[in-house]
């Protein structure tokens, strides 16, 4: 088929999306799993207009539509994910006072070293997590006791009807690695992100930190997709949580492995593509490790990394 044809052949809601959507394209290769058949329809959007424009008309078009961040908190389904995958690739960052004003596709990673350079002390804690500042939001992403609630100012979302609206973190509805963003159905489009002046030198040594200390938990060189289970909220328990990962390794969950999916040897709540895995694999390794958990504490725990796509009658997912 020629250029000219395979253009005529685009849907009508595909106008104007003409140079860069593609069909049937394989999205394994984006996800930090590495697993996950191809999307009908695939798009990356270059900046927060291209981004509000594709959403806008799909979602006009009533075609079922799927934002994809950095891919490091998703587990697609084999089969793949039907109707469109935008992919969120607006990623300018920009110092405002003592504030940084980031797009929703701008990685995380990169938000942190920008507060570096700029001499900004406050997002330390986030060194080393995976993943697109619009993810970390939607996710209220976090480790050491801070998360994205703690220094966000405010965030420009894309409601379900297609408005822009700019709310305040008390709007999010910010709990343990959740925000209202699920339920609204809302795309986060960028934030703003309050922090303070500081010292280079010491903002640089607490990321080296931290960075340190992740590297001796967390698999650098084994696709993953980091935690795959919440820890269990306990006010009771230190620090308000139970972890996940020490029940995990008590009920025996470091030997577990199913096909190409096992848990890293050395985090029991991290599952590796150790090669060749597919997310039925994988679905299978977690519902063992959930199992043996209910039946060891009668605890259930629940999925960090959201599963995407069409379901998999060969594997259970939990909801
Ligand atoms: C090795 C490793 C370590 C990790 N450590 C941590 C950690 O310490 N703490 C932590 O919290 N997480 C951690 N994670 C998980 C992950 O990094 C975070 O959840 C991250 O915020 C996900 O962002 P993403 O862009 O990759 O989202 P994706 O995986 O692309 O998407 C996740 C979900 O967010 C939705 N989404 C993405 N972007 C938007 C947007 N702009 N608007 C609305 N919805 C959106 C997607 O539709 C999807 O449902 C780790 C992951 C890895 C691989």
């Amino acid at each position: 088929m020629s250029a000219s044809s395979e253009t005529r052949a685009l849907p009508s809601w595909a106008r104007g999306l003409e140079a860069k959507i593609e069909r049937d394209f394989v999205l394994g290769p984006l996800t930090t799993l590495k697993v996950g058949g191809p999307a009908d329809w695939y798009y990356p959007a270059e900046s927060v207009d291209d981004l509000v424009r594709a959403l806008t008309q799909v979602n006009q078009a009533d075609i079922p539509v799927t934002l994809l961040g950095d891919g490091s908190n998703v587990l697609i389904s084999d089969r793949g994910i039907r109707g469109v995958v935008i992919h969120n690739r607006a990623k300018e960052i920009t110092r405002d006072g003592n504030s940084l004003f980031s797009e929703s596709g701008a990685l995380l990673s990169a938000l942190v070293e920008r507060s570096r350079v700029e001499s900004l002390t406050g997002l330390e804690f986030a060194s080393g997590i995976y993943g697109s500042v619009g993810g970390a939001v939607y996710g209220n992403a976090g480790a050491y006791g801070k998360s994205m609630e703690d220094i966000l100012l405010w965030i420009d979302v894309l409601t379900a009807d297609g408005n822009r609206e700019k709310v305040t973190p008390d709007q999010m509805g910010f709990t343990y690695r959740k925000s209202r963003c699920r339920e609204k159905r809302w795309v986060v489009l960028s934030c703003l992100v309050g922090l303070q002046p500081g010292e280079q030198q010491a903002i640089t040594d607490e990321i080296n930190r931290i960075i340190g200390i992740r590297a001796t938990k967390l698999p650098s060189d084994l696709p993953s997709a980091g935690s795959y289970f919440k820890n269990i909220e306990d006010p009771t328990a230190e620090h308000g949580k139970i972890p996940a990962g020490k029940l995990l390794e008590a009920v025996g969950a470091k030997s577990m492995r199913v096909g190409g999916a096992a848990v890293y040897e050395k985090h029991a709540n991290v599952i590796v593509n150790a090669g060749g895995a597919t997310a039925a694999d994988i679905l299978k390794l977690a519902a063992q490790m959930r199992r043996a958990v209910r039946d060891e504490y009668g605890i259930e725990l629940h999925s960090e990394v959201r599963f995407l796509g069409e379901h998999q009658p060969d594997a259970e997912v939990e909801s």
